[in-house]
């Protein structure tokens, strides 16, 4: 929606220095929360809108009942607070991290992620940076939903969904609010946090701005995840902070800890092997996992306690609100899966959120309400924070697709265009070798962690001559063979073919 000019905006404001910014998120999951709280507590105005009610429930298990939202469907999704992300927690919302913890939210320290081969086990500096967090979400959102209702400065309105923007004419236009079906919410800023089906473009298009520019990588697995709650404390098979992902020939398998003695696990097989759609059923999701000793292991110390929960559609992408060095709008950002979302199975989702919503306060702070400048600083934020972690995320699955449809189907698929260079050279190594080094190397164990942790950019470590030295050795003085057992294709089709007492 167009208004006329002069209803929106907060006219002649300077940078920083002349009191808050009203600032609109749409959106109240993760990113928008983040953002909200980091906004709010910066002394801006904040208004955050969410289509689904956003009440706390009255406590942590009540709200895992009723976790699951058609509107954020990768709530009930298993998910590990990387590194990066609790770095940030610790930092920039410490309260927040301590209620986590205060909520049964464990730290799995780098140690409890340490291959069985590794022979050198001692600590080394920096590895208490390499710590996760093991929640499920709705832990997590419990919490930021408890801070966010307590936050002054910060109104948080559910059950209102908003229709569009309401902006001023111009080349790019101005936005200055936004429309729902509660009214109109005038503000000076309006940040989408509307996640991965955000309807900017629909919205940007009736304004008559130009659209986002949007890239794309094929992702190309589903999620069938269940919730698990240990039976015992003693005899388990590894930690309960444990999070062991294995991209086996046909499929990928994980399961990670949570918080109070809950364990998450999923089976993650290509979209299009039509083989897997049984596994929603939970004979054959448990069959299927049991084929894997170290997952059968796991299963007889838990007991489910959710139904399967099936996700597709996911995608890796990458939206960009300047376009050629101009903003598709002033007065409108982006961030969370709006702007950003990689294969879950690297979970790097919240940390990029949380990146992202520090970032913005930052650039409101140095730029304010120069519209047009605080845009491109955001722009240059997604570059150096976001981006990265993309391309690295579509050059992982461009080969890990070409590898599990030649193994499944016996295709050789045209791979993907690789945004880097995937083969190893003397000047670089790739993820997978990372990883397959990792296995056995001390140094590159904490090198590849560097990169799952998201505390350093994927490329600095790649192209790292000591990483590289070290990963290359490491390979030729070690053989091959596979850390996880994997089931026969018969053993698998049997599990498949489970039928339901
Ligand atoms: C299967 C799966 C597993 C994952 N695992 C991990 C993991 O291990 N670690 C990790 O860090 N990340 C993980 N992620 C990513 C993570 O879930 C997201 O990055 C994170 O939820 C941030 O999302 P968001 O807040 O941007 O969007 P969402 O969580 O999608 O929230 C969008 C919000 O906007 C609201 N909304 C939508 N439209 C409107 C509208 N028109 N008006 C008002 N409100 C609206 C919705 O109700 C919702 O609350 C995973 C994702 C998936 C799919």
């Amino acid at each position: 929606m167009i208004v006329a000019e002069g209803e929106s905006g907060r006219a002649g404001a300077g940078a920083g220095d002349e009191g808050p910014v009203r600032i609109v998120v749409a959106g109240g999951s993760a990113a928008g929360l983040f953002a909200s709280l980091l906004l709010a507590r910066a002394g801006h105005e904040v208004t955050v809108l969410d289509r689904d009610p956003l009440d706390p429930a009255p406590d942590l298990e009540s709200a895992a009942e009723d976790a699951f939202r058609a509107a954020a469907p990768q709530i009930v999704q298993p998910h590990a607070v990387l590194p990066l992300c609790r770095e940030l927690l610790m930092q920039r919302l410490p309260d927040v991290y301590a209620a986590l913890i205060a909520a049964g939210v464990a730290e799995a320290p780098l140690s409890t992620q340490m291959p069985p081969l590794m022979r050198d086990r001692s600590a080394r500096p920096g590895d208490e940076r390499l710590t996760m967090l093991m929640t499920r979400r709705s832990t997590m959102d419990w919490v930021l939903r408890r801070t966010a209702h307590a936050q002054p400065n910060l109104t948080v309105r559910g059950g209102v969904q908003v229709s569009g923007l309401l902006a001023t004419a111009g080349q790019p236009p101005h936005v200055g609010g936004v429309s729902t079906d509660h009214g109109d919410v005038h503000a000076d800023l309006v940040i989408d946090a509307t996640g991965r089906r955000s309807p900017i473009d629909r919205w940007l298009a009736a304004i008559d701005a130009t659209q986002t520019a949007v890239s794309e990588a094929e992702c190309g697995v589903a999620y069938y995840s269940r919730h698990f709650r240990l039976r015992t404390t003693t005899d388990l098979p590894g930690p309960p902070t444990t999070r062991i992902v294995a991209g086996l020939d046909e499929f990928t398998v994980g399961i990670w800890g949570g918080d109070n003695a809950t364990m998450l696990m999923a089976i993650a097989p290509l979209v299009e092997d039509k083989r897997f759609r049984a596994v929603a059923d939970p004979a054959v999701f448990t069959a299927v996992a049991r084929t894997v000793p170290v997952y059968a292991a796991w299963l007889d110390v838990m007991e489910p306690i959710t139904p399967i929960y099936p996700m597709g559609g996911l995608h890796n992408t990458l939206r960009r609100l300047v376009v050629d060095r101009t903003p598709v709008a002033t007065g409108l950002h982006a961030l969370g899966d709006t702007v950003c979302t990689t294969n879950p199975t690297l979970g790097r989702g919240l940390a990029l959120a949380l990146q992202s919503a520090a970032d913005l306060v930052e650039a409101i702070d140095q730029h304010g309400d120069r519209w047009a400048d605080l845009a491109i600083a955001l722009d240059e934020q997604v570059s150096d924070h976001v981006e990265p972690f993309y391309r690295d995320q579509a050059d992982i699955d461009g080969q890990r697709l070409a590898m599990l449809r030649r193994a499944i189907f016996g295709v050789t698929s045209p791979q993907p265009e690789p945004t880097e260079p995937t083969e190893p050279t003397e000047a670089r190594v790739t993820f997978a070798q990372l990883r397959t080094a990792a296995m056995h190397d001390p140094v590159v164990f904490r090198a590849f962690w560097q990169v799952m942790g998201m505390l350093s950019r994927p490329d600095d470590i790649y192209t790292d001559p000591a990483v590289i030295a070290r990963t290359l050795d490491t390979i030729r003085d070690h053989d091959a063979t596979p850390l996880i057992v994997q089931p026969s294709r018969e053993a698998l089709h049997a599990a498949l073919a489970t039928k339901t007492p």
